[in-house]
């Protein structure tokens, strides 16, 4: 139940949840500990007596069925092997596509979404991107840089990790967190001085992986503490990651993650790369306008 989960402040987001995502990326420390948290999440989309009246869901049929792992309102995949096979994907089309006898929501739950290979994530896709209505999907992973960027981009994710404390230094929060600001805010304008101010603190490839590891943890504790899905730690760096980025819209974080993820996977993989030109795209594509 998801009230076993108290001091998981995802529970809070979860019940005041207006409308469900058709698609979720959970990223979690351990995927078996973290199970019976996203599969009380997936009994709320199905079970309408679930937590519709603050009671736990005790003698619920499909909530029964649900934890046997027997209700036909729920499919879930895991990887044969090293990866899941586009079979697997296309079998579990076939059978969302069938009519529930009880006319409750469908979920499907792909167990190490990053052991998607390009074919089966391809086949995902268009499942995705095409939602019927009553059809949900919830793909749970352990690290989201594993995630294919097509499939992260269009699935809401929801990081449970703890980030730990990290070692960061004040400054170098406050630096990041205003150039994401200024590309925020200034849109193309923002090229030229975001470029030059940023290259100016880091100029070699290693400097702007550590930079950018840097910013997707800031960008990852601001999704989290819009959600509420825990409490930050008390400290001075954590303080001022929940006093800023407050103008940035959480859907525009997720974006900028997803951006941001991109580019450092392609910094890493491409040697002798042409610094300029990376920073270039980096800022074109994160600001969101069109290039003539
Ligand atoms: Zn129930």
């Amino acid at each position: 139940m998801l009230d076993d989960y108290k001091d998981n402040q995802f529970v809070n987001y979860a019940k005041n949840l207006k409308k469900y995502f058709h698609a979720y990326l959970f990223e979690v420390d351990n995927l078996e500990e973290n199970y019976p948290l996203i599969l009380a999440f997936a009994k709320m989309i199905i079970c309408k007596n679930h937590y519709s009246n603050n009671k736990q869901c005790l003698d619920c049929n499909i909530c029964h069925l649900i934890d046997e792992n027997s209700c036909e309102n729920l499919k879930v995949v895991e990887p044969d092997g090293i990866s899941i096979k586009k079979e697997a994907i296309q079998s579990l089309q076939k059978e969302m596509s069938l009519k529930s006898t009880n006319d409750l929501n469908l979920v499907y739950i792909i167990k190490y979404a990053d052991k998607l290979n390009v074919s089966s994530a391809n086949s995902l896709l268009k499942f995705i991107e095409e939602p019927e209505n009553g059809i949900y999907g919830i793909l749970i992973t352990e690290d989201r840089n594993q995630i294919l960027s097509t499939i992260l981009s269009r699935c809401n994710l929801i990081s449970l990790k703890n980030l730990g404390p990290e070692n960061f230094s004040e400054e170098e929060i406050e630096k990041l967190i205003n150039f994401l600001l200024i590309i925020n805010k200034n849109k193309e304008e923002a090229l030229p001085l975001v470029k030059t101010s940023f290259l100016d603190y880091y100029e070699k490839k290693d400097d702007i992986i550590k930079a950018f590891n840097t910013l997707e943890k800031i960008i990852d504790l601001k999704i989290q503490d819009k959600y509420q899905i825990k409490k930050i730690t008390d400290s001075k760096i954590y303080d001022i990651i929940k006093a800023s980025l407050n103008e940035i819209d959480v859907l525009d974080l997720i974006k900028y993650l997803d951006k941001l993820v991109k580019f450092k996977n392609k910094l890493i993989m491409i040697p002798n790369i042409n610094i300029n030109l990376f920073m270039d795209n980096f800022i074109i594509e994160m600001s969101g306008f069109e290039v003539k």
